[in-house]
């Protein structure tokens, strides 16, 4: 028996970018809770926003290509629905960041501040960074800061843990 939806059509509160990996999503829908959020889901999330060093030709030439496609993307949802926050996921563990080997609380974290200072100035929109860290088999969340110019960032627990499955 199948059950019966209605279609929700209350304004957008958020847009949230994270990525695909599936033991993620149930703690990243707990966060966003009953709010209505439009999702962009990539592997990696934010990373292709993020591009890599130029030194790194190849996945250089090739973010630079993909990132232009899901900057569009994003534009789109942003422009048509008006979300008022940008909510950004990045997660340990990501096989995406361990492929192009940009993986690391640190480098997720500077890759995120990154991206939402383009989202904070290019759409006017506040910006909530999250970093799900994974704890002695729990996924733990913390909110990701940084100083005006990003030379100092920091962490901050803030909600209580969630098994990992
Ligand atoms: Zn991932």
């Amino acid at each position: 028996m199948s059950r019966i939806h209605r279609l929700d059509s209350g304004p957008v509160e958020a847009l949230a970018i994270l990525c695909s990996d599936y033991r993620f999503r149930r703690a990243f829908m707990d966060h966003l809770g009953d709010k209505r959020v439009d999702l962009f889901v990539v592997p990696g999330g934010c990373q292709v926003l993020a591009g890599v060093p130029a030194h790194r030709f190849f996945f250089w030439l090739f973010l630079k290509i993909v990132g232009f496609g899901t900057a569009q993307l994003v534009d789109f949802l942003v422009k048509r629905h008006k979300p008022t926050a940008i909510i950004i996921f990045e997660h340990e563990d990501c096989g995406w960041r361990k492929w192009l080997g940009r993986d690391g609380k640190k480098i997720q974290m500077k890759d995120m501040i990154k991206v939402g200072k383009k989202f904070s100035s290019r759409y006017g929109v506040a910006v909530e960074m999250i970093y799900a860290s994974l704890e002695r088999g729990e996924i733990k969340f913390y909110r990701c800061s940084a100083s005006a110019d990003a030379s100092f960032l920091s962490f901050s627990a803030f909600a209580k843990s969630l098994k990992f499955r």
